[in-house]
């Protein structure tokens, strides 16, 4: 290793950019790490000491859960002190909901966590996995007067460097599978490496790191579509174990006013039950009391998400049940921004 070069921790956990095609069903699964190293000589060009750590079992990303997103967090807490930057290789379906969940999880982070992945695999001829793998390292190598310059949950695709929390996977085909539609992109890679300064999350640096590690995941994730059925809807908010919800509403958080559903959310916030109000718009805020149809939800006592992501309010929902915040204190907590995930 190099003594002034930054030290770079890739983490693989899974994912398209490490994956080959079985020979005779054409299924993608993931392969032994270390291909995919083999598959990227250029690394070896990169201005910093790349160490690699894989999961013993690398995942598609639909099997994430937060056991897994502890594995992630503990390796980087093991080895935050050694490494000056972090990549976490990850599969893009559910990537955004890991780069929520970790920006909770470390308080106080002054180190960049890069999430990034490729809608094709490393060895596929016209894959973007070499671009977002590259430039992923070189953003977490980034410093300025010995310092990271980047110090929060990134995630970096095409092109595109976003604030983990605020970003929402938009395209199942298309390389730029990614959008951030409620906070600016960090940086951009064209010729050079465009990092918008302003637009940094700047974290308290005399504080130290706080690592979370508990999860409550049993909550409900349940989107309003007109007709929705009163049969089926209430015995769900009724289940005993159900420890919080969010409603993906209507526009700017606006729902149906049927006597039958008001009432049903307020016996739930009534049993402790905490729910919140984000909108089922890729864009926009929820802002309680600008319709009729909103009015009661915020005289009741549901939870603005304001404009946040559906994938950053489960993580901030799993993560304050997890961390046992009282129902007294929820909403305001919920309410305040954390790590940048709500503006
Ligand atoms: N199904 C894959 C995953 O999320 C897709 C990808 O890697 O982009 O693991």
């Amino acid at each position: 290793m190099s003594a002034t070069q930054p030290n770079i921790l890739l983490v693989y956990t899974g994912g398209t950019i490490g994956m080959i095609k079985h020979p005779e069903s054409g299924a993608l699964k993931a392969f032994d790490f270390k291909n995919l190293l083999k598959n990227i000589p250029e690394l070896k060009l990169l201005d910093c000491n790349i160490e690699t750590i894989s999961f013993d079992d690398p995942i598609d990303s639909s099997n994430m859960n937060p056991k897994y997103w502890i594995q992630i967090a503990e390796i980087i807490e093991t080895n935050y002190d050694a490494f000056d930057g972090f990549v976490i290789l990850h599969g893009s379906d559910t990537m955004s909901y890991s780069a929520s969940a970790l920006s909770f999880m470390f308080e106080n982070l002054a180190k960049p966590i890069i999430f990034t992945g490729s809608q094709l695999p490393i060895g596929d001829l016209r894959t973007d996995a070499k671009e977002n793998l590259i430039t992923s390292i070189q953003m977490a190598s980034l410093q300025k007067g010995g310092k990271p310059v980047i110090k929060e949950v990134g995630l970096y695709f095409e092109y595109k460097l976003y604030r983990g929390n605020r970003t929402t996977k938009i395209n199942a085909e298309h390389f730029e599978a990614f959008e951030s539609l409620n906070y600016p992109h960090l940086a951009e890679s064209g010729v050079h490496l465009k990092v918008e300064y302003d637009d940094l999350y700047k974290p308290n640096l005399r504080k130290k790191l706080i690592v979370h590690k508990a999860f409550e995941n049993d909550i409900l994730l349940i989107k309003l579509f007109p007709g929705i059925s009163r049969l089926v809807l209430e015995p769900l908010f009724n289940i005993a174990h159900v420890k919080g919800i969010v409603l993906e509403t209507y526009g700017a958080g606006n729902s149906t006013t049927e006597d039958w559903f008001i009432e049903m959310l307020k016996q739930t916030i009534k049993r402790g039950v905490p729910i919140i109000n984000v909108t089922q718009c890729s864009g926009g805020s929820v802002l309680m009391g600008q319709y009729e149809t909103s009015t009661q939800l915020k005289s009741i006592g549901v939870i603005s998400g304001k404009d946040m992501t559906t994938e950053a309010a489960l993580a901030k929902l799993m993560f304050m049940l997890g961390e046992q915040v009282s129902f007294k204190t929820f909403k305001t907590i919920f309410e305040t921004s954390l790590r940048g995930e709500l503006t």
